[in-house]
């Protein structure tokens, strides 16, 4: 059995290496890959432990930092109203079965599916395996980081750290699959995983994946994740487009003037629950927009792949490695490839929602005969 593991130290290796480095080199590409290389590794490994924002429920605070973020995005939040307003029918979803997968076993799962892809997907993941001994790490989950795993990604050398982190459930597969993706995605065109959409590859792997090893093992749970993953991102684009329409209610009003003035105006403009406002606050950053527009896109991509597997996995390629010049032209070049929100998504998620509640209801009814 292989030991996966890479730590801080050698994070903070790269960095001295890539700081010699960049007085050594005479060329420009080449310096400037090394400079956001040298402030990605700071970031990291000044933050590394620090995930404290994410308990700070301050909503001036709050309005402060995504005022920025929300200029950044404005161009995109009509899209994700459009996505925000399908019906989020409430689904029914049982505990996920506790797993015990080797690391190994679930590198072999990814392995078949990446196989299943084919070029040029796989011979990517070939190259992220074999390194896999000192580039990706395993550890348990943390509740507070809101994330099940992460990529360090350099450029200047093309090399990737990975971290997923384990639940012991069928997530930890889709976890390896999610991160994998972005690599891969990296590999193809460094650039790419600094646009808003990096998610947009994920998201669509994820949901693909979930298919392949449904049809493969007709395990439910399979199902389970996949309307899970559907129903949240409908969740995280009303939670983006509620605080959009407060920022502009406060811009245009001027009320903006206690915290506690601005949590009664959010509640009312916002017609939000307390209980949904405290998620926001907890949870907004410019992450959080960045990963649900890529996800909107990603499960777009995904509902044209149930017509066309090729022509979705052709269009997920010229995507990756399109060379944008910024988000708005990645947005145009989306549409392009009509891939936009649209409403035969509704139809999908209304029978798979549906067929969840019904199986969960057969579930529940017969472990009650059980008893
Ligand atoms: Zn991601």
């Amino acid at each position: 059995m292989v030991k996966f593991n890479w730590t801080i130290n050698d994070l903070e290796n790269r960095l001295d290496e890539l700081k010699k480095e960049y007085y050594k080199s005479n060329d420009f590409t080449i310096k400037e890959n090394i400079i956001s290389d040298i402030l990605l590794l700071q970031n990291v490994l000044n933050n590394y432990y620090d995930y404290s924002f994410h308990n700070t429920p301050n909503l001036i605070a709050l309005y402060n930092r995504t005022k920025d973020i929300n200029n950044k995005f404005k161009n995109i939040i009509p899209e994700i109203n459009e996505f925000y307003n399908l019906n989020n029918q409430e689904i029914l979803l049982p505990n996920l079965k506790q797993r015990s997968l080797s690391n190994d076993s679930l590198f072999d799962i990814a392995n078949d599916f990446f196989k299943y892809l084919g070029h040029p997907f796989y011979g990517y993941f070939q190259k992220i395996f074999r390194q896999r001994k000192n580039h990706i790490i395993f550890s348990k989950f943390n509740q507070s980081n809101y994330t099940y795993g992460q990529i360090i990604y350099l450029k200047a050398h093309k090399e990737a750290f990975l971290e997923i982190q384990r639940i012991n459930t069928l997530v930890d597969i889709v976890s390896l699959i999610h991160e994998l993706g972005h690599v891969i995605s990296a590999y193809m065109n460094s650039h790419f995983i600094e646009m808003q959409y990096c998610e947009v590859d994920t998201k669509f792997l994820e949901l693909l994946f979930l298919d392949y090893y449904y049809n493969k093992t007709l395990d439910i749970e399979a199902i389970y994740i996949k309307a899970s993953i559907l129903n949240s991102a409908i969740i995280s684009s009303k939670q983006v487009y509620n605080l959009d329409k407060l920022h502009t209610y406060e811009k245009n009003n001027y009320t903006f003037t206690n915290n506690k003035n601005l949590k009664m105006n959010a509640q009312k403009i916002c017609n939000l629950e307390k209980e949904e406002l405290e998620t926001i606050l907890k949870e907004y950053n410019s992450e959080m927009i960045r990963s649900t527009i890529g996800q909107i896109y990603g499960i777009e991509l995904y509902y044209s792949s149930l017509e066309d597997l090729n022509n979705s996995l052709y269009k997920l390629r010229k995507i990756i490695n399109y060379k944008a010049k910024n988000n708005e032209d990645l947005q145009n070049y989306f549409k392009k490839l009509y891939i936009y929100p649209n409403n035969h998504s509704e139809i999908y998620q209304r029978n798979l929602n549906n067929k969840v509640n019904r199986l969960y209801r057969s579930r529940k009814a017969k472990e009650k005969t059980m008893l």
